[in-house]
This record gives structure tokens, C-alpha cells and sequence, in this order.
């Protein structure tokens, strides 16, 4: 701010004691990590999250028959020091097993996307409590590798490449000490130029911050970790330095772009056409205004429709009026025909009985003669 105008002091003010007032505070608040497991039943995850924490997690066994796949998250409170820790770790039950591999990673992207769309449902109340909430989004996804040494499986590489834009990525061979040492580098190498040609974005360690740049660039260099012969560097690049990263990045890069993308859908937007800010005020007017349109355009459409049938409605009934009346007609024809045929034979039995008469007398008199 060139406005601004740097001043000496006097004497000591205080508010050096800012970040240590920060640090009392985070403390007392304790924090939240969660951490999403991606891997095929058996691999290794839950024993290398054990590794990992030190501790034994509640472990569930999982077949390899599941219909489908099925996200289980148990949340654990830990505490090292006076720092309390609330971990969250999240397992893909049945990850690749199913015949159609699509719904895999389907199930993944919606347990994400749910817990993005809690968060913004808490930022957008009017009373809200993002204090206290119990932040449920993932802040790292361990991506566990089969030794196989060959390349990727087309599942892992569509997996990556759907998730990349939602969770940092960490990718991990599982079971490392099953390939030799020679092979475990020949296929970290082909894996790496398998996801930068496929355009799979893995979370790198940041190197911003000199405090941690020189360790941050060298791990850089080592992905993906290989789990058994570096759980140490895991826990290490993990949790030691770059747990608060993991949790920035998700809330300003993955979520951010979640946040940004589900509010222009529901037509919010920071600028106009031409580039003039756009208040929330504006644009609830404006789509106000938009759905008091809509609606008039709706009821304008559904009294057309409504004069269409009464029109259709009066059309049928007039026909049918009119072969009711025909019916009438038909019925009275009838009638007067079957009357008319009583007449006519009744008029025929008449002639034949006078011209038998007649016949009669004719021979009687002929008699006399
Ligand atoms: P999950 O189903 O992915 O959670 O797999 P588990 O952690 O339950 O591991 C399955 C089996 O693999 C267990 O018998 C583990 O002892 C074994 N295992 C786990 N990690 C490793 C590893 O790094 N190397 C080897 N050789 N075996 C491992």
C-alpha cells in the first residue's frame, strides 16, 4: 500500500506477540487432518497407516468380493505434547475389485465432492459455526501403488487424473520390499513419466519457504515414496513438515476451486460483462428477477395448454354428441322399417286369403252350371 507510511517506535508495544498469541490459540483449538487411502484390498494401507502413527487403528478385514466400493472413515483423537489432534482416516473398502472400475473412482469423487459441499453449506449459513465445525475434507490422498514394476493400470491413471483437482495427491509403491532395488527405480521412473504424460497433477512438497525448501526439493525428487523402504521419510515429509501445507492447499486451492465453481453455477459472479464488480444484492435481484420471468413464462405456458385441451375437450364432446344423434336416427329407421315389414306381410297374408276366397267361389259356381 503506497499509502502507507512507515513510522518508528518509541518503545516496546506488544504486538510482537502476535504469532505466539496465534500458536495459544491453534493449540487450544487442537487441529483436524484427514487422510483418504486409495488402494485394492490387501495392498497395505491400514499397515502402513499403523506405521505411520504409531499406534494400531481399529482395523476392519475386507473381501475381495464387494459390490461396491464403499468409503469407511473412522476418526481417531490423538494427542503428542499439548497438541490434540483430530485424524480422520478414510479407506476405499473394496477399491478395484468390481467388474465396471468406472463406479471405483465414481464413489471416491462423491465422498470428496459431499465433504466440499458440507463445508460451503456451513460458510454460507447465516448463523454459522466454522469454529467448532468438524472439517471433514481430505487434506492428503495416499495413492497406494501395486509393486507390479511394470507401468501404471489404467485404473490408477483415471483415477489420478479424476482427483487430481480435488485432493493433494501423494502416490506410494505398496509392498516395496517385494521388487529389487534396481527394479523399484525403473519403475518409479516409468510411473512418474506415465502420470506427467497423462497429465496427472501429484501434490508437490512446497519449496516456497526456505526453512523447509532444501528437504522439500530433495523429497520432490523421491516420489513416489516407497512404502517400507522410506515409512520414515513418509512420516516425516507427511506429518513433520508439511502437515499445515497439505491442509492450506486443500482449503485454498482444492476447495476454493469447488467453492468457485458451484457458486457460478448457481449464477453467482464477481464482475458484469464489462467488467463492473457485482454485489451479492445485485445478483439475488437479478436472479430474482430472472425467476419472476421464468415463472410468468411457465404460467403463460400452462394457461396455452389448458385452452388447448378445453378447445380439444369441446371438439371430442361435439362428435360424440353428433354419433349419439346418428345412433338416434339409425335406431328410429329401424324402427319404422321392421313396422313397415309387419305391414307389408300382414297386407300379403290379407291377399292370400281373398284370392283363395275368390278361387272358391269360382269353382262353386262353375258347379252349378
Ligand atoms: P489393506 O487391506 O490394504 O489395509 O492391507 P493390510 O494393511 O491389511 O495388509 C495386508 C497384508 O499385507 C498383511 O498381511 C500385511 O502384513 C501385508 N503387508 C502390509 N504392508 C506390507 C509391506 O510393505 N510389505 C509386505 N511384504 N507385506 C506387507
Amino acid at each position: 500500500d503506497k499509502n502507507a507510511r512507515p513510522l518508528a517506535l518509541s518503545g516496546h508495544v506488544g504486538f510482537d506477540s502476535l504469532p505466539d498469541q496465534l500458536v495459544n490459540k491453534s493449540t487450544s483449538q487442537g487441529f483436524c487432518f484427514n487422510i483418504l487411502c486409495i488402494g485394492e484390498t490387501g495392498i497395505g494401507k491400514s499397515t502402513l497407516m499403523d506405521t505411520l502413527f504409531n499406534t494400531n487403528f481399529e482395523n476392519f478385514e475386507s473381501s475381495h468380493f464387494e459390490p461396491k466400493v464403499k468409503l469407511r472413515a473412522q476418526t481417531y483423537d490423538l494427542q503428542e505434547s499439548n497438541v490434540r489432534l483430530k485424524l480422520t482416516v478414510v479407506n476405499t473398502v473394496g477399491f478395484g475389485d468390481q467388474m465396471n472400475k468406472q463406479e471405483s473412482y465414481q464413489h471416491i469423487v462423491d465422498y470428496i465432492d459431499t465433504q466440499f459441499e458440507s463445508y460451503l453449506q456451513e460458510e454460507l449459513k447465516i448463523k454459522r459455526s466454522l469454529h467448532n465445525y468438524h472439517d471433514s475434507r481430505i487434506h492428503a490422498c495416499l495413492y497406494f501403488i501395486a509393486p507390479s514394476g511394470h507401468s501404471l493400470k489404467s485404473l490408477d491413471l483415471v483415477t489420478m487424473k479424476k482427483l487430481d483437482s480435488k485432493v493433494n495427491i501423494i502416490p506410494v509403491i505398496a509392498k516395496a520390499d517385494t521388487i529389487s532395488k534396481s527394479e523399484l527405480h525403473k519403475f518409479k521412473i516409468k510411473i512418474m513419466s506415465e502420470l506427467v504424460s497423462n497429465g496427472v497433477q501429484i501434490y508437490q512438497f512446497p519449496i516456497d519457504d526456505e526453512t523447509v525448501a532444501k528437504i522439500n526439493t530433495t523429497m520432490n525428487g523421491h516420489l513416489p515414496f516407497a512404502v517400507v523402504g522410506s515409512t520414515e521419510e513418509l512420516r516425516e515429509m507427511l506429518i513433520c513438515v508439511n502437515m499445515e501445507d497439505l491442509r492450506e492447499q486443500t482449503h485454498t486451492r482444492h476447495y476454493e476451486l469447488y467453492r468457485r465453481c458451484k457458486l457460478e453455477e448457481m449464477g453467482f459472479k464477481d464482475t458484469d460483462p464489462e467488467c463492473k464488480p457485482v454485489s451479492l444484492q445485485q445478483t439475488y435481484e437479478s436472479k430474482r428477477q430472472e425467476f419472476l420471468v421464468e415463472l410468468q413464462r411457465r404460467e403463460e405456458e400452462m394457461r396455452q395448454t389448458f385452452v388447448q385441451r378445453v378447445k380439444e375437450k369441446e371438439a371430442e364432446l361435439k362428435d360424440a354428441e353428433r354419433e349419439t344423434k346418428l345412433e338416434e336416427k339409425r335406431r328410429n329407421l329401424e324402427e319404422e322399417m321392421s313396422v313397415f315389414g309387419k305391414h307389408r306381410a300382414a297386407a300379403e297374408l290379407l291377399q292370400n286369403a281373398q284370392s283363395n276366397n275368390k278361387k272358391e267361389k269360382d269353382r262353386k259356381n262353375s258347379g252349378f252350371m
